[in-house]
């Protein structure tokens, strides 16, 4: 470690401007060093980060790397951060959200920008673009018995015999109350309860009490499928099989997501971040996905690609064969 980089002593007095915390998720706590403000912030900040919780520090490490404007504010095993302090709520999310995609990839875990679904011993990832309509597609087969298990960020894990697992995700789920309205009419109000009419133009809610968590130990479900897809108003859902290269890039794509995002207003470039060994071992496990599952293509309104994703889940006998032209 050079001296650009985090120093983790033993022992730091604290002041009281600052706080130390310990960010529980998939794997080992990253230890966290940041303006006290934080404290207050984590509510606003956990539920879009994949399976965290957070506690007050316990794990010993004090994290020191005083004022070092563009500096290194991470060590390399992405286990101790300091936040800046003057950072705001939403930067911090997103620079967590960061860290947390190079942690858990250091431990053979995908973070994909996608929805899971599940029922029975089937879950689906849902991949689309931001609006594309996962959280809708989500919706639409809730109606019809699915659960989501996360609300926009997912964890995928690879054991070495077997599919790969779903292993946790994000808990808020949040809805644009407008899109809601406007494509499952019929069910709106079971999402919209106490609104009259969805606010004009950036209303969101997030609806993520109306899906509780699965109960702790609860195995990490087997994936079935991934659906890519594409909301719009045609009734008659079209739905494809990529072939191998576009399915690869699509998920590709959902899993650099977390280092894609711009910060408001602390100028941090986060890309950067992920080393190019991660780079390399993220092709990698992208393509054992998209190789590993039956991958779909979707476009139509959230209900009609819901019903074709169940009937094509009832008929399923492997990967389906390529879309013809
Ligand atoms: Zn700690």
């Amino acid at each position: 470690m050079n001296t650009a980089e985090l120093a983790v002593a033993g022992s730091q007095p604290q002041s009281p401007d600052h706080g130390d915390w310990d960010l529980t998720t998939a794997g080992e706590p990253l230890h966290l060093h940041g303006p006290a403000a934080l404290g207050d912030a984590w509510p606003r900040i956990l539920p879009h980060l994949p399976v965290a919780a957070v506690n007050p520090c316990s794990c010993g490490r004090r994290a020191d790397l005083g004022p070092v404007p563009g500096g290194q504010w991470f060590d390399e095993r992405f286990a101790a951060a300091v936040l800046p302090g003057a950072v705001e709520t939403d930067d911090a999310r997103r620079m967590l959200g960061a860290l947390l995609h190079c942690r858990h990839l250091g431990q053979g875990l995908l973070t994909l920008h996608s929805v899971v679904v599940a029922r029975g011993d089937d879950a689906v990832l849902l991949l689309g673009g931001h609006g594309g309509g996962k959280t809708l597609t989500a919706l639409a087969l809730h109606a019809r018995g699915w659960q989501p298990l996360s609300g926009d960020i997912s964890l995928v894990g690879f054991p070495r015999n077997g599919a790969p697992r779903f292993r946790g995700g994000t808990s808020g789920f949040v809805i644009r109350e407008e899109a809601v309205a406007r494509y499952l009419p019929d069910r709106a109000h079971l999402y919209l309860r106490g609104k009259n009419a969805p606010t004009p133009s950036h209303g969101k809610t997030d609806i993520s009490s109306l899906f509780p968590p699965p109960s702790p130990g609860t195995p990490s479900p087997r994936l079935s499928a991934v659906l890519h897809v594409r909301v719009e108003t045609r009734e008659s859902a079209v739905i494809e099989a990529p072939g191998q290269h576009l399915a690869h890039s699509l998920v590709y794509q959902a899993s650099g997501r977390q280092l894609d995002r711009v910060t408001r207003r602390h100028p941090v470039a986060l890309r950067p971040l992920e080393p190019a060994a991660y780079t390399r071992r993220r092709l990698v496990l992208t393509s054992r996905l998209a190789a590993a599952l039956p991958f779909w293509s979707a476009l139509g309104t959230p209900e009609a690609i819901a019903a074709r994703l169940d009937g094509l889940l009832a008929g399923r006998s492997g990967r389906p064969r390529a879309a013809t032209s």
